[in-house]
């Protein structure tokens, strides 16, 4: 029979420690008594998100299951996956602190306006004790289509921004503007995430930034991610 693959200790700690060694179904703080499941029952699939950490009990339960025979409800994938996340947060969410990402066309603290194309991103820590770090993507949309552009990659997700206690960050991209775009309706869709120091991802909701008068005014707050191709839906709605 071919060896098992041994999960990687790097892999193992890290569960261990998002748990802080409590059992991910029924929540008990196991200490040595604590086993790692393979959720789609395949030994050598060692990916983070197909591990669970459990205690004995709950994992002879969830093996002993027999499909052809079923008495009770047997946890489904997605149900197990999410009792997990819920277990990590619960021993997790306290290294994390606020983050406030603001995009506009001003240069921050100034009176100074930047040039079309040119946009002002600041990203402030609001932590007064842990570093954080953090994964910032900005998708840019022009009347709810997606727009062609050369933004540097540390606003496009590709690399962790390390943020020390209370440091403010006053960064800008380019922006592809077309000012002959007609309806002008530009957003900037942003996704986020927070890494604790125990590399935990913390996915937070999208949000976005809107602008919509190519001569003036700044970008606004817009709560979600849904995409707007206008602005006004109806001549009176949303009047200034
Ligand atoms: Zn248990």
């Amino acid at each position: 029979m071919p060896k098992r693959k041994q999960i990687p200790k790097k892999i193992r700690t890290k569960i261990l420690l998002w748990c802080s060694r409590h059992c991910c179904l029924c929540g008990k703080q196991c200490s040595t008594n604590i086993e790692i499941h393979h959720i789609d029952k395949n030994h050598n699939n060692n990916d983070i998100d197909n591990l669970i950490p459990l205690c004995f009990d709950c994992h002879s339960e969830i093996e002993r299951y027999n499909s052809s025979h079923p008495k009770g409800n047997n946890y489904r994938t997605e149900e197990i996956k999410s009792r997990r996340e819920q277990i990590y947060d619960l021993h997790t969410l306290k290294y994390i602190r606020d983050v406030s990402i603001k995009i506009s066309n001003m240069v921050e603290g100034m009176e100074l306006k930047r040039p079309l194309g040119d946009v002002s991103c600041t990203v402030q820590s609001h932590s007064k004790d842990i570093p954080i770090r953090l994964i910032l993507k900005v998708e840019p949309f022009l009347n709810g289509q997606p727009v062609e552009n050369n933004i540097h990659k540390l606003y496009l997700g590709e690399i962790r921004w390390n943020l020390n206690p209370s440091t403010i960050v006053c960064g800008h991209f380019e922006f592809p503007i077309n000012e002959s775009a007609q309806p002008f309706l530009y957003q900037i869709v942003i996704n986020y995430s927070i890494i604790d120091c125990f590399e935990r991802e913390h996915k937070m909701l999208p949000f976005s930034y809107v602008w919509d008068d190519p001569q003036k005014g700044d970008w606004w707050f817009h709560p979600t991610d849904e995409l707007l191709k206008k602005l006004r839906t109806s001549p009176t709605f949303f009047q200034k």
